[in-house]
């Protein structure tokens, strides 16, 4: 009885945002999703979202809630940071994904994301899976840092059955036991072997899939050569200065220069 363990038909994840609906998924054009790790404050969220806007994403990404390793580093501005990514989508009309970490900011989260985001440790989060499945907007799910293909699917299945069939998956890395020279292993295989799987869309995130933002850009490369129907790529002001995951974030200069390059490849099938 499963519902994503289904291939052949592609299906369309539609997002409504304030510039129009963007659709995702393997019959349509590329999308790029940007922005920084965190929202650090109103006025590098605007000017990211405005940048990132002009080099073609059709959404910003940007964290109020941070899932970090350790409860020592910067934990994200919480709500007043969801009011900032609501003054980036007025300036912008960008669609907003954010992460919802916690089933009990799920009704704030929802007010102001286009689509919730489920991180890589939230991927088992049972709980939370169950209500994202069970509210109507669409649903960003990231695979876990040692989850299997099945381990994925299954977490999708929770949201689901639970009616939301709007599911997103997103390749952000695994763990494996290099960690030396990139900060997981992205497994580019996965494009291949969902579209035997499943029909949900599939995003490629290569900035936590390399942690290192000259690694980038080859494999943004890679993911649409393999046939990804998205991307998810961490664009900061000033990396050198960010709060969380600057060595992975590309300038607005530099990722102007890669969406000029990603985006008239892909066109739809
Ligand atoms: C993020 O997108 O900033 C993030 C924390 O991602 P992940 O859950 O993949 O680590
Ligand atoms: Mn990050």
């Amino acid at each position: 009885a499963s519902l994503g363990f289904r291939h052949g038909q592609a299906s369309t994840v539609k997002v409504s945002t304030p510039n129009g609906d963007v659709d995702f998924g393997k019959n349509h054009p590329l999308v790029i999703v940007a922005g920084p790790c965190s929202v650090e404050n109103e006025e590098m969220i605007v000017e990211t979202a405005k940048r990132v806007k002009a080099a073609g994403a059709k959404f910003l990404r940007g964290g109020a809630y941070k899932p970090r390793t350790s409860p020592y580093s910067f934990q994200g501005h919480g709500e007043s940071a969801l009011e900032m990514l609501d003054a980036a989508r007025s300036a912008t009309g960008l669609g907003i994904i954010t992460e919802v970490m916690d089933t009990a900011d799920l009704e704030a989260v929802a007010e102001v994301a286009d689509v919730l985001q489920v991180g890589a440790r939230n991927m088992q989060n049972f709980a939370l899976l169950k209500k994202v499945g069970a509210q109507d907007k669409p649903v960003l799910l990231k695979r876990g840092i040692s989850a299997t293909v099945k381990d994925w699917l299954m977490a999708a299945e929770y949201v689901l059955s639970e009616g939301n069939p709007n599911v997103i998956l997103c390749e952000r890395g695994i763990r494996t036991f290099d960690r030396q020279y990139t900060r997981n292993t992205l497994d580019l295989s996965v494009i291949p072997v969902l579209r035997t799987l499943t029909h949900l869309p599939i995003m490629i995130d290569p900035s936590h899939g390399t942690g290192k933002s000259e690694f980038v850009p080859p494999m943004a490369k890679a993911s649409v050569a393999a046939g990804t129907d998205a991307l998810m790529i961490e664009v900061h002001p000033n990396p050198a200065k960010a709060l969380s995951d600057g060595p992975q974030s590309m300038t607005p200069n530099q990722f102007d220069a890669l969406a000029a390059e990603l985006l008239p490849q892909r066109v739809p099938a």
